[in-house]
């Protein structure tokens, strides 16, 4: 049983939540049912700071009646068409061209999914058709690295960096795995099995669910060198990083590498409606679009839903106008400050982040070992100081909305010290 201080919620549904504990859940759930710019509501009217903007994507905050009116305006003109084939819906066409408008390639060409995973997967798929209609099919492997998480599905499961969300597995063959910051081993990797065989290799700018990451100086340019040399594609997962988690549009921009291949999900709606996708630069569109007779035998039901794309353009409206590509680049530096002054706490060891506006806590590995579920405590704990923070391993991540202030973070850091005395 939970004893988190709260009154005991057992809200009896069949809902199997993703990445959760049902023994105890099932016995207590927090039922979020409003929400305000930074701010949701549980069902007993508390209030919470959204410390991590849902999962990473309420980058414009909660309740833009703006993009509520775009989607609606949508659903009654046309609830929705296909994008099969040779059909489309305007909203489609148009923010696919605000996308490659943005995208830090030349020509850039967009395939639209429903999330984060399935643009993975997409990415994956295509990476191996385009080797596949350039005469080189023995191009498969996929590389990726130690700490990355690239979402659930299939290619997303074996991508995993993150040892535990490896479930199932083998899940896709021809996948290995480099260590997270190092060019050389990845240069070693595709040595070894032989440049002509390795497709892409996946890439967050900053790793998030991992542990909030950030690469050594030079790592990811390098890295991207190291791809170049060897024909290998260069994936940028921006699915946490892109629509201004970094200060940009993609995140990688932030190192000044031009991908061959964009993942984007998250933030293209701040989570209005449910959207994902890939930038493919033109060089990689271009057997499929300049040859007849290539096509790219993948796509899902609702690849370019017109509610999700007019949230979309709504959406990137609403980054531009309230410049909060700008405005997360200036907060990053005060979240990073506000979580060193943390570190002097004995159940705090150090504070990651300071690039993007994204940042964790991790905890004292020796306060860790004698208490494993430190991390859950701590998140409940500083819940009961009125912020939404996540675990993520040994570790306390934080991402709030771009449209936080200075004060919130006082707010957030108040709390957070808080609930760390609260349990030591
Ligand atoms: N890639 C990264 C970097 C992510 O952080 C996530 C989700 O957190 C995904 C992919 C998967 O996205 P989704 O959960 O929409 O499938």
């Amino acid at each position: 049983t939970m004893t988190d201080g709260f009154a005991q919620r057992p809200v009896e549904s069949a809902l199997w939540a993703p990445f959760a504990p049902m023994h105890s859940v099932r016995q207590s759930r927090t039922t979020i049912v409003r929400a305000d710019d930074v701010w949701v509501w549980d069902t007993d009217g508390q209030r919470y700071f959204d410390g991590t903007a849902s999962l990473w994507y309420s980058n414009v905050g909660h309740g833009r009646t703006e993009i509520v009116d775009a989607v609606t305006r949508q659903l009654r003109t046309l609830d929705a068409y296909q994008c099969f084939g040779d059909f489309a819906n305007e909203p489609a066409l148009r923010l696919a061209d605000e996308i490659a408008q943005r995208a830090p390639m030349d020509g850039g060409k967009v395939f639209f999914t429903s999330g984060g995973g399935d643009s993975i997967d997409t990415a994956a798929k295509m990476a191996r058709a385009y080797f596949a209609a350039i005469g080189q099919p023995e191009r498969t492997v996929l590389l990726h690295r130690e700490h990355s998480y690239h979402g659930t599905h299939g290619f997303g499961t074996a991508l995993a960096g993150i040892p535990g969300n490896r479930v199932g597995a083998p899940f896709a063959p021809n996948v290995t795995q480099v260590p997270h910051f190092d060019p050389a081993a990845l240069d070693r990797a595709i040595v070894e099995h032989g440049p002509e065989r390795v497709a892409a290799f996946f890439c967050e700018p900053v790793i998030g669910a991992g542990g909030v990451l950030v690469p050594p100086t030079g790592y990811i340019e390098a890295a991207a060198a190291v791809c170049r040399r060897h024909g290998v594609l260069f994936v940028a997962d921006a699915v946490i990083c892109g629509f201004g988690r970094l200060g940009n549009w993609f995140g990688i921009e932030r190192f000044g590498v031009r991908p061959d291949l964009v993942v984007f999900a998250k933030g293209v709606t701040s989570g209005y409606q449910p959207l994902g996708g890939v930038v493919a630069a033109g060089h990689v569109a271009e057997p499929f679009w300049d040859e007849p007779g290539n096509i790219l035998r993948h796509g899902q039901t609702y690849a370019g839903h017109p509610a999700a794309c007019a949230a979309g353009i709504a959406n990137i409206e609403i980054l531009e106008r309230d410049g909060l590509l700008q405005r997360s680049l200036k907060l990053e530096g005060p979240l990073a400050e506000r979580l060193d002054s943390l570190t002097d706490h004995p159940l705090v060891d150090h504070a990651r982040g300071g690039t993007g506006f994204m940042g964790a806590l991790e905890l004292d590995p020796g306060y860790l070992a004698a208490t494993p579920g430190l991390p859950g405590q701590l998140m409940q704990a500083v819940r009961r100081h009125g912020v939404l923070i996540r675990p993520m391993g040994s570790a306390l991540g934080f991402s709030p909305p771009l449209t936080a202030t200075e004060e919130h973070l006082d707010f957030v850091t108040d709390a957070v010290r808080a609930g760390l005395d609260d349990i030591h």
